[in-house]
């Protein structure tokens, strides 16, 4: 049987690294600074704010824009972004021999601005591995266009326009794609527009999640469908049995790791 899946679009933050290296933690921190010394709000109102503009616009740029603060995308992310503790990732010598094994187009899609997305990939060591990166940018082409700030929503995952820009940036067909994502509410939206799901980093499946894993180096446990018939197909063709031998040494690795 071949691979149910032409594409494979991975999340970045929290999904291709683990939220125990505590970067989230710094990103959460840094946007309350960002609230307190770039917009004026006080030091007790900008933790409950945060987590209101999160679930009501999507993020807290998103937010401070349609509420009409001239914010631009670029000053939010350097703030946001450019004074986290890089050095905790490390590179992953494991997921990079993973990625290494699968053969379908595999595409980023995260809600990161470039410069971020790129650093992460680079620190993992993995940057190689991945044919596109689907980012911030990308999701929202025209916002350095705006006059005002309102003038474009800003769009992010887990909004349905964001996915069907993303699809069609990558064009791919959902319907042969698996999308792997730590967010609950990412995977419900993914699902929506047709994508096969994994959720990342937890135990139980949410609602549209078709799988889930604790951590994306489990993948090949959970999911060996990625690599269709590979694993038994023993031919004399050598690139078959080379990528199954490939993915027990992925696997093996795996275990120990586990
Ligand atoms: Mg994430």
């Amino acid at each position: 049987m071949a691979s149910p899946f032409d594409s494979i679009i991975f999340d970045l933050d929290d999904t291709l690294y683990p939220s125990t290296t505590g970067i989230d933690k710094c990103i959460k921190k840094n946007i309350e600074l960002f609230l307190i010394h770039k917009c004026g709000f006080s030091e007790s109102k900008a933790s409950t704010l945060r987590v209101q503009l999160f679930k009501t616009y999507g993020s807290t740029l998103a937010g401070l824009r349609a509420l009409g603060h001239d914010i631009t995308a670029e000053e939010y992310h350097s703030f946001v972004h450019g004074s986290l503790p890089y050095d905790v990732i490390k590179p992953d010598a494991q997921l990079r021999n993973l990625l290494r094994t699968i053969n379908q187009r595999k595409i980023i899609f995260t809600n990161s601005d470039r410069i971020h997305a790129l650093t992460v990939l680079d620190r993992l060591g993995i940057k190689d591995c991945f044919e596109q990166i689907i980012c911030f940018e990308t999701i929202n082409p025209n916002l350095p266009k705006a006059t005002r700030p309102e003038e474009f929503p800003v769009l992010l995952k887990p909004s349905l326009d964001a996915f069907k820009i993303a699809l069609h940036a990558a064009n791919v067909d959902p319907r042969r794609t698996l999308f792997l994502d730590d967010s609950i509410r990412n995977v419900a939206a993914a699902k929506e527009v047709g994508l096969y799901t994994v959720l990342v980093g937890k135990t139980v499946k949410s609602e549209g999640a078709d799988y889930v894993v604790e951590c994306v180096n489990s993948v090949p446990q959970v999911i060996p469908e990625i690599w269709g018939n590979e694993m038994e197909m023993d031919g004399d063709d050598g690139t078959m049995r080379r990528s199954k031998s490939e993915l027990e040494a992925v696997l093996a690795t795996a275990a120990v790791g586990a």
